[in-house]
């Protein structure tokens, strides 16, 4: 893993002293990151990601375990001598540079001839859609212009890992998504490996291959957007992404991989994915709202051995643009459903939903 790595986390962890005694603000964490992968940090605020990235750009030296850039243990060595480059939140643009001038930086600081400094400056002018702005300075810049000027710079020294902290906050949400779309584009052209730093779990879902979950300062689960979604190794992840149901109950019995679970006198039948649950123990059952089908009443149903049924009576729906929230009182409690927009459904309805998308979390760990 160190060697086939790019960038490799052992075991690390940070330490602060603060007038409350030591606090572990990144505690144990180990990742991978596979060269030319998108790779997020996603986490709330305070959960350990800048200092997790600070630790990899070498702005930080853990107390604990050790950081493998390219093979090789970098642990303890300043940032310049890593290859690897950092964007920050706030751009850190130098004003009383011109866009081209900042864009040159590294490559001047790196005393790279003058004569291939032009060239390389106008094709990453080109490159980000800012050719006409070489000549300003950053406070002629709008927020948007400014981070792709920042861009620019970050990659004008071809790095081999570019860590991008939560670069796109201080966009507006029409200029944040166009940012974040050439972005993806921009890390699917040079295949560089992007640490990508994010609070906002739908940027995490929409750029990346992989996305590590922090909470605090651990790694509650690392996988493909997909993954996490579709298969949460937790409560806490599962509350985190996305909208769920949550049901408690008790394992009744177990036939092959689908599990009976008493929820409320009812009989749901789930999927474990990634743990054996036990016959009597006590768990949680997560269906996300748009697997749940909502049927009027008087539809006529049919045997169906894969679903889970119950009947129940719709309390409110919300309009949210393309997609319909219903909220349905049922016998095993209130449940979520979200559909296409349409008619709103009103009185008595029958929800159904696949066991397949019915999962049995695995139980909590205590750390
Ligand atoms: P995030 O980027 O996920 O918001 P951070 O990595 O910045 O989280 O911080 C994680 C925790 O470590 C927070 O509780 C923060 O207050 C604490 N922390 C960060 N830097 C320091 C520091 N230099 N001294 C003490 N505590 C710190
Ligand atoms: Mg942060």
């Amino acid at each position: 893993m160190k060697d086939s790595s790019i960038v490799y986390l052992e075991n690390v962890s940070k330490i602060y002293a603060t007038a409350k005694g030591t606090f572990h603000a990144v505690q144990n964490v180990t990742l991978d990151v596979q060269p030319g992968e998108f790779y997020s940090l996603l986490g709330s605020s305070g959960s350990g990601k800048t200092t997790t990235l600070r630790l990899i750009g070498g702005f930080e030296i853990p107390e604990y375990g050790q950081v493998w850039i390219g093979g090789e243990n970098v642990t303890t060595l300043p940032p310049y001598q890593r290859n690897v480059h950092t964007v920050f939140q706030s751009y850190a643009l130098f004003p009383h540079l011109t866009v081209a001038q900042n864009i040159a930086y590294p490559l001047t600081i790196a005393k790279v001839a003058k004569a291939e400094i032009g060239p390389r400056v106008a094709e990453a002018l080109r490159m980000f859609r800012i050719e006409e702005l070489g000549d300003r300075r950053p406070a002629q810049l709008s927020g948007g212009q400014q981070q792709r000027v920042a861009l620019a710079r970050a990659l004008i020294s071809r790095p081999k890992v570019l860590l991008l902290d939560e670069p796109l906050s201080a966009l507006d949400a029409k200029i944040r998504e166009e940012v974040r779309q050439e972005l993806r584009d921009l890390q699917r052209q040079t295949n560089l490996t992007f640490i990508y730093v994010t609070h906002d779990q739908e940027e995490a879902l929409a750029l990346s291959d992989r996305i590590a979950v922090m909470h605090n300062g651990q790694v509650e689960q690392v996988g493909s957007p997909k993954d996490i979604y579709d298969r949460p190794a937790s409560l806490f992840v599962a509350q985190f992404i996305g909208k769920a149901n949550f049901l408690k109950g008790k394992v009744q019995s177990q036939q092959d991989s689908m599990f009976e679970v008493e929820v409320a006198g009812q009989f749901i039948r789930a999927i474990a994915p990634d743990h054996q649950p036990s016959i009597g123990e006590t768990v949680t059952l997560m269906i996300r709202p748009e697997q749940v089908s909502l049927m009027l009443q008087e539809a006529n149903l049919g045997p169906e051995t894969c679903e889970n049924r119950i009947s129940g009576k719709v309390n409110t729906t919300t309009y949210i643009g393309q997609l319909l929230q219903i909220q349905v009182e049922t016998a095993i409690g209130a449940m979520m459903v979200t559909q296409i927009s349409g008619t709103e459904p009103n009185g008595p309805v029958t929800l159904s939903w696949p066991a397949k998308h019915c999962i049995v979390l695995p139980p909590t760990q205590l750390s």
